[in-house]
């Protein structure tokens, strides 16, 4: 199979955009910003799911589903996140077509069929759910509320690209109702530690947990936690987000309890979600100028077999050593696939595994079989070794596990080599140029210089990391006082 990648350093962005469609994970629709994720790339979602899933129960969580539609009075109610979101929305007006009495086998919208209220297809469902724990909670018997919704939202943005930014993506999104504030935060905090132990542990990609700048903030929140990412590009991304959201929503949807004391208050929350933009994230960090690299954990198929023969005879010998051994792997639940097809050469099977990043790859031949061997490929690294055949499963499960610690470490030490501090403007401008990556600069702390930063160099504030150490400074800009630096990027 010919691969015919664009590579990272001929343009990096043609070859993110390439290798999703190569490898088989999504394609663009016909339907604008919008991307029909293929059967490869949603068994990758299906394990980020399955493990977040596992982590949202174990953290007291369960799923329930809020309706698509919400309607305008209701998702005006916060006023600032109705604000921040109302430029992205996609809005029902109508609930009905008819035949166009001008051109015959053509449709319009009914005029006669105008929703009295307009519907918001919800870009985020605070409103929706807001109002429904109105009433759902009256004592503080009922708190705190846990829930975990999975979903699809529209956000009508602009710019879209596979996985990054979409118009419509899937997603999880969490939202708590909790009885003091501390709670709510001690919540959402928890949570974004989730998200940074999935991310890094699952996906093998290491974040930074930070808070966002009041700019850079979820509209309605009181405080935005993130865990942030550094791609090859040196681009960063925002890989997920947990909000405490006071008792702004509360306040908006009239959400109140007794207190033990008695006393009528109005109830703190949190929300938090991460996206089909972690796939992204995930193709972004670890892939090379050969196609994807999976991590393990996150490999639908994490060893593929492929024999190698001519004869009937031979193919039934390897057949016959085959069977054991996958039944030898699926007992230590590795997943595995024989790759038998007799349509095409191994050759054209090594480059197709390898673009969909399969993270082991095995060959056996007659001379394998004459010798007790396998030969055992590594996609990360490339590399090849003969291993015998005997204890090969167990070889095998440390393999994986070496892997999916090779490719953290090396995305670790990528985003170290790309971490610089600067103490000038010019030296700035000078990294983020010439090396991308998070420069962590000293910032006055207004609003007003980010903007100013950010026109000057597209570079936004990415996070105040929470394990910052306190040092007086300057700011990079201005020159006033700073008690600490912040991490700035250009980002996805
Ligand atoms: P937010 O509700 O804005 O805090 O976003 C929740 C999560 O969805 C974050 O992890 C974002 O990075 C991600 N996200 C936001 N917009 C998009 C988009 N257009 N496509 C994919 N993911 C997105």
């Amino acid at each position: 199979m010919s691969k015919n990648l664009t590579t990272r350093a001929e343009d990096y962005s043609k070859w993110y955009n390439e290798l999703v469609v190569k490898a088989d994970l999504a394609e663009n629709s016909g339907v604008r910003g919008c991307m029909v994720i293929k059967p490869y790339g949603y068994a990758i979602w299906e394990k980020m799911q399955g493990e977040l899933d596992r982590m949202f129960k174990e953290t007291g969580h369960t799923n329930a589903y809020f309706p698509l539609f919400v309607p305008k009075s209701m998702f005006e109610a916060e006023e600032k996140n109705a604000e921040g979101f109302a430029k992205e929305c996609a809005i029902v007006t109508h609930y009905r077509l008819t035949n166009d009495p001008e051109k015959k086998g053509k449709l319009i919208v009914d005029p006669e069929a105008k929703l009295e209220e307009e519907l918001i297809v919800r870009p985020t469902s605070e409103a929706i759910i807001w109002s429904t724990y109105r009433g759902w909670v009256q004592s503080y018997r009922d708190l705190p509320l846990l829930i975990n919704q999975w979903a699809n939202v529209v956000r009508w943005e602009m710019r879209t690209r596979l996985f990054l930014r979409t118009a419509e993506f899937l997603w999880q999104e969490g939202h708590t109702a909790h009885a003091t504030r501390v709670e709510a935060i001690e919540e959402s905090e928890r949570m974004m530690h989730v998200y940074a132990d999935f991310v890094e542990n699952f996906m093998a990609i290491p974040v930074v947990k930070g808070l966002k700048t009041e700019s850079e903030r979820f509209a309605g929140a009181d405080e935005t936690y993130c865990i942030e990412a550094l791609m090859q590009d040196g681009k960063a991304l925002q890989a997920g987000t947990s909000h405490f959201l006071g008792q702004n929503f509360a306040k908006a949807f009239d959400v109140k309890f007794t207190s033990k004391e008695g006393k009528l208050e109005h109830v703190w929350g949190t929300s938090w979600g991460v996206s089909t933009r972690l796939m992204g994230a995930l193709v972004m960090t670890h892939s090379d100028d050969n196609g994807l690299v999976l991590p393990p954990n996150l490999a639908p198929i994490q060893v593929v077999i492929v024999p190698i023969y001519k004869t009937d005879e031979q193919f039934d010998a390897i057949l016959e050593e085959v069977n054991k051994l996958v039944i030898a792997l699926r007992k230590l639940n590795i997943s595995v696939k024989f790759d038998n097809r007799d349509t095409h050469k191994p050759g054209f099977k090594f480059a197709e595994w390898e673009l969909k990043g399969v993270p082991v790859r095995l060959a056996i031949g007659p001379k394998d079989l004459e010798n007790g061997t396998y030969e055992v490929a590594r996609r990360d690294t490339l590399s090849k070794e003969v291993v015998s055949k005997e204890g090969i499963e167990v070889y095998l499960q440390d393999l994986l596990e070496t892997i999916q610690k090779d490719l953290f470490t090396r995305a670790v030490d990528y985003r170290t080599a790309h971490t610089t501090e600067v103490n000038s403007f010019e030296e700035f401008k000078d990294v983020l140029e010439n090396k991308g990556g998070f420069v962590a600069a000293h910032w006055d702390g207004t609003a007003e210089t980010e903007e100013k930063i950010k026109d000057a160099t597209k570079a936004t504030i990415r996070c105040i990391p929470l394990d910052r150490v306190d040092e007086v400074g300057k700011c990079v800009f201005t020159g006033l006082p700073s008690k600490g630096r912040v991490l700035f990027a250009k980002a996805y």
